[in-house]
């Protein structure tokens, strides 16, 4: 059994819904993972604001220019009469659903609805059209088997006894279409797996069934040396430890949900990032045992603040450290860096939402500079392969960006240098520069 998930664009207009149609009809029994058409969870996400501020009419506005668009990609994607009222119907019944939620309650669970809309309809779109076609594909709901605890972390045993179900009654259709992105939580109300979560939907499934790969189909030709958004001339990796994908896809490179490398290095089941413009290309493949290169690749995590706590008295102290860091677990925050020297220690986190009863509480032990705007600039590849010169190479060439923090050696893995967003472009850009151009 394969897993495969479709990514946004790829599943972006009708013409792209035909072509993922083509891909996996090969005769290969499959679950697919599809995300929303592109740009719809971020239409979702607006109406969810507008709703939140009671601007009914802002809402009703995005609502109908919404349902337009896809009026329109029903029109064009199905050919015949029957699936044309079939797709009306399923678009009416989505839209009046959304349009339901104008009225004076709106909190974070009806939101958490709202948002799950967009990858049930392009699911349903997608069956449609495979059956409009003669393929013979079957339809299963994410919410029937997809669930987080009360942590927000999947339920495995849940999952997989559901997921068996589910697969059982779906006779012997080889096509098997479900949402990514969405979910149950532990109460039992829609949820998701957080913005981009389709890649961890697929990776989660692909353990439950044990697959024999997984395939993540985006608009690339798989992980490149360095963000192609700011990088120029970056080209794909053809191979990734499970271990250094984790770490690019933890630390920015926006082509994988950060989590999403877990589940399938757990099960050890190969993940291959495939691009769906040009399918013959190689891509990506990440799996366990890969020859191991001195440095493979560049990302950076926007978004991040650092803390400094200084205290002459304390920081020596055995059992300084334990109460920082319980202060941090108190308002579960997890710290992405950290660094240390004689009379102070330094972290970094990227969600704020507490930092101020953290900062208030961190004041008992010293004095405390939180600032943020920060960018983790982060160096992956084989540490030992190359420890001689690998840490000279990455300082030279950030020679003219101030650092605020080094950390080296917290895996063998992973260099990642913190610096101000402004410098994010040049940071990137120099790195990319002098280790890859050297490299050819
Ligand atoms: P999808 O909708 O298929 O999930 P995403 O937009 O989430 O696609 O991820 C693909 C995008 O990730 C690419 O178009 C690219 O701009 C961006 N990206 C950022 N860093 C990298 C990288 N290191 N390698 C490849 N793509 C990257
Ligand atoms: N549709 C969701 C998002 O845009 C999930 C995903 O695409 O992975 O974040
Ligand atoms: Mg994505």
């Amino acid at each position: 059994m394969q897993v495969m998930k479709f990514g946004g664009t790829s599943v972006g207009s009708p013409e792209r819904i035909r072509e993922v149609a083509r891909l996996i009809d090969d005769g290969k029994p499959k679950i697919v993972v599809l995300s929303a058409m592109s740009g719809t969870t971020n239409a979702l996400v607006e109406i969810a604001n507008y709703l939140y501020k009671k601007n009914f009419d802002g809402a009703n506005e995005k609502i109908s220019q919404l349902e337009q668009k896809y009026f329109g990609v029903v029109d064009e994607l199905f050919t015949t009469q029957k699936y044309k009222e079939l797709g009306i119907e399923l678009i009416n019944s989505h839209f009046s659903h959304i349009r339901s939620f104008a009225r004076d309650m709106f909190t974070m669970f009806e939101e958490k609805e709202i948002l799950a809309q967009g990858e049930l309809i392009s699911t349903a779109l997608m069956n449609y059209h495979l059956q409009e076609t003669g393929r013979q594909s079957h339809l299963i709901s994410a919410l029937n088997f997809m669930r987080i605890d009360k942590s927000g972390e999947p339920d495995d045993y849940y999952i997989r006894e559901n997921l068996q179900r589910e697969l059982k009654q779906c006779g012997d259709y080889y096509l098997i279409i479900t949402q990514g992105f969405i979910c149950r939580n532990a109460m039992g109300n829609i949820d998701n797996l957080q913005r981009g979560g389709s890649d961890y939907s697929a990776s989660i499934i692909g353990a439950a069934v044990n697959a024999e790969e997984i395939i993540i189909w985006t608009d690339i030709d798989g992980m490149h040396t360095n963000d192609p958004r700011i990088v120029e001339h970056t080209h794909s990796i053809p191979e990734l430890s499970f271990d250094e994908a984790a770490e690019l896809a933890y630390f920015g490179a926006k082509i994988l949900h950060p989590t999403c490398v877990m589940p399938a290095k757990l099960a050890n089941i190969p993940v291959r990032i495939k691009n769906t413009m040009e399918p013959s290309a190689q891509g990506t493949i990440i799996k366990k045992d890969v020859p191991k290169v001195p440095i493979r690749a560049i990302a950076a995590k926007d978004g991040i603040t650092a803390i400094k706590i200084k205290s002459d008295r304390m920081l020596m102290a055995h059992g300084f450290l334990r109460k920082v860091f319980e202060i941090f677990e108190t308002y579960e925050t997890s710290i992405d860096m950290i660094t240390t020297s004689e009379v102070g220690v330094s972290v970094t986190i990227d969600n704020t939402k507490n930092l101020e009863p953290i900062v208030n509480e961190l004041h008992k032990y010293g004095t405390v500079e939180a600032e943020g705007d920060y960018v983790i600039i982060c160096v992956v590849g084989d540490l030992h392969s190359n420890s001689k010169g690998f840490g000279g190479t990455i300082l030279s060439a950030l020679n003219d960006i101030p650092i605020r923090m080094i950390s080296y050696g917290g895996s063998n893995f992973n260099v990642s240098v913190l610096v101000k967003s402004e410098y994010k472009s040049q940071a990137l850009n120099c790195l990319s520069h002098s280790i890859f151009t050297d490299e050819k």
